[in-house]
């Protein structure tokens, strides 16, 4: 490590500390997908560090409650084809087909690998690790019956994957920084990522990271909303961090809606809670979903139940004082059942609804939960930097793994548990693919001054606003554009209306307002570094949405309903939308192709072509 002092351009002239680093592998991000590439790129013998802006333990994958899914079959019969069906289906045709299977055939070893670490999962009566049916994971192709693929410990499964996977890191000697901010990525001139630059909260000392691979696991942005069931730290910083180092992002209008949030909190109640046998009712005692969706009924898709939901409240058959929200009921299964298998979400709703689950229904609503959309990738975690001649052209040094990424597996809709294997089994992938690109032998880059210099003019520029807006207000101004513009119905009228107001709420990041000035756990500051990289994600999302004239998935448009898809369109929509925000908030928006071909054979190409969306 070597130290220097330089000067930072910018208004202040103010001369920042460096501290340098030289590692292999840099991990932006200790959730799940962070710590599995970390402990992947640390077995191999890479020098690794792992960079969190909170301890690691304390990642949203730690409020994961439902499980993880991979067709084991220790409960019902399944197969890896088959969760490749579903998967494809719930992308609503618009994940990439060899992603999707690589994700199908190695959950089950990603699992098995996460059991041998440690992770106590919970077991059924013969000893093996136990399953529970999750919405839209279906046996035989969707023909059902609902098939038990979603791997559970408890209902704290992203708590004991996290505590695991950090262990099994700390064992393999990759070196954490802990409540470091990544500020942004070093960029070379000819587009090859070289590093990262890292605030440490705690002493406010800047530190230059160089390395030969740097890997974005940062997480969501549920934030941008103002109902969400994600973490306050979930704030799109690896989107931002890209989209000012000029690369795209990818399918961002694709925002999921998890039907059950709990009403006014927005914690989230799990799937497992309908997968073990819960049922939603309206205020005539109707368990609605058996009429959208007789087949799958509550274990539909979320995109699918979500809208059920709120059209059974548009038409005044909502519950409460207000008839706007909608009820769980959980008061119908065995108490010991409950004691055991949701033990969490039982604390939750007496806490948050102050309802005892044996007793009464949760009060429940439609909550932004997941985002599909993010960094593009290949099924290796490499970053894309597509441009019409080579779509599929790879940035050097860069991967992208975890809900930050978008390689594509989940499209334009997720299905539940099916983000806990993306992130081992794209943490994995990426590790194994680092030990391919990665030239054991060659320098680790020098440090890019002038790309450090870019980076700290904007921090010092930051650090110093000295505008009419403090940094709440006007994240709270861009959380209500999207949670009235972006929502789970859209139409042209309202997502003009987002385009025109995010227009103005980005311009409004000139005026901000920081108060405190210091460099010691300024969490002024850390907010206001968060709200930009927010807003880069939520004018992506509105732009991208406005766009496309079809509904695809969560991207549900009510003037876009017809036709044997129910306003999907195959034949000029089936396309990636690729976004780049300029620095002054404009949005140029281009798409590329959806991979359609198949890993390798396995399964029948005309098995998973695509038809209608039904439950
Ligand atoms: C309440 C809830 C329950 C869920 N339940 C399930 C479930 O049962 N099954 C399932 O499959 N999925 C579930 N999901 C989704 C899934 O948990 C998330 O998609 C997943 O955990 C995201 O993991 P990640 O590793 O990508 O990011 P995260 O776990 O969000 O971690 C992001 C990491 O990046 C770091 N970071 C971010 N920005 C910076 C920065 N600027 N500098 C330094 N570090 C930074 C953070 O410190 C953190 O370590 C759930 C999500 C929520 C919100």
């Amino acid at each position: 490590m070597s130290k220097q002092e330089t000067k930072a351009a910018g208004s202040t002239g103010k001369a920042y500390k460096f501290e340098d680093h030289k590692f292999d592998v840099v991990v932006v991000g200790a959730g799940g997908a962070g710590l599995r590439a970390a402990l992947g790129m640390a077995e191999q013998g890479f020098k690794t560090a792992c960079i969190s802006k909170v301890f690691p333990t304390r990642s949203h994958t730690v409020a994961a409650q439902g499980g993880i899914a991979a067709s084991l079959k220790n409960m019902t019969p399944d197969s890896w084809q088959w969760h490749m069906y579903d998967t494809v289906k719930g992308s609503d045709w618009l994940g990439d087909v060899d992603a999707m299977q690589y994700l199908a055939m190695e959950a089950p070893k990603a699992v098995y690998e996460l059991e041998h670490y440690g992770v106590p999962f919970s077991r059924n009566e013969e000893g093996k690790i136990y399953q529970r049916p999750f919405g839209g994971h279906m046996q035989n192709y969707g023909e059902g019956p609902p098939v038990q693929r979603t791997c559970a410990a408890a209902d704290r499964t992203g708590h004991a994957i996290l505590h695991t996977l950090y262990g099994q890191s700390l064992k393999h000697n990759a070196e954490f920084f802990i409540e470091y901010f990544a500020l942004d990525l070093i960029m070379d001139d000819d587009g090859t990522c070289t590093g990262v630059v890292a605030w440490n909260l705690d002493d406010g000392t800047i530190h230059r990271f160089s390395a030969k691979m740097v890997v974005l696991a940062t997480g969501g942005y549920g934030r941008a909303y103002f109902s969400a069931t994600s973490a306050h730290t979930c704030t799109g910083d690896g989107g931002g961090m890209i989209a000012r180092a000029g690369l795209p992002l990818q399918d961002m209008e694709f925002v999921q809606f998890h039907p059950t949030g709990i009403y006014g909190a927005g914690c989230l109640i799990t799937e497992g809670a309908r997968g073990e046998g819960g049922y939603l009712v309206n205020s005539e005692g109707e368990r609605f979903m058996e009429r959208y969706a007789p087949s799958a009924k509550d274990l539909a898709s979320r995109d699918v139940v979500s809208r059920c939901m709120t059209m059974e409240i548009r038409e005044g058959r909502g519950v409460g004082k207000d008839k706007d929200h909608i009820f769980l009921h959980l008061d119908h299964l065995d108490p010991a059942v409950l004691n055991e298998r949701l033990p969490g979400i039982s604390e939750s709703a007496k806490i948050f609804a102050g309802v005892d689950v044996t007793k009464e229904p949760i009060p429940v609503l439609p909550t932004v939960h997941y985002n599909m959309g993010g960094i593009p990738t290949n099924y290796w975690g490499e970053v894309l930097n597509p441009t019409a001649d080579e779509p599929d052209r790879v940035t050097p040094g860069l991967m992208a793994v975890g809900e930050a990424g978008c390689a594509s597996v989940h499209g334009a809709n997720r299905l539940g548990s099916n983000s806990l294997i993306d992130l081992v089994v794209f943490g994995r992938a990426a590790a194994i693919r680092a030990g391919e690109v990665i030239d054991r032998e060659s320098a680790i880059p020098d440090i890019n001054e002038k790309s450090c210099d870019k980076i700290m003019e904007r921090f010092d520029r930051l650090r110093h606003a000295n505008g009419g807006t403090p940094t709440a207000e006007l994240r709270l101004t861009m959380q209500k554009i999207m949670q009235e513009d972006a929502a789970v119905f859209r139409t042209q009228e309202t997502l003009e209306s987002g385009c025109r107001r995010m227009d103005e709420a980005y311009k409004g990041l000139t005026d901000l307002k920081v108060t405190d000035r210091s460099m010691i756990w300024n969490s002024d500051l850390v907010e206001t570094l968060e709200l930009e990289n927010l807003m880069a994600n939520a004018i992506t999302t509105v732009y991208g949405a406005e766009a496309r004239k079809e509904s695809r998935g969560s991207h549900a448009r009510e003037d876009y309903v017809d036709g044997p898809f129910a306003g999907r369109d195959d034949e000029n929509w089936r396309k990636h939308t690729l976004s780049w925000v300029s620095d002054s908030g404009e949005v140029t928006l281009k798409y590329r192709g959806v991979h359609t071909d198949l890993l390798k054979p396995g399964i029948d190409l005309a098995k998973i072509a695509p038809k209608a969306r039904v439950y």
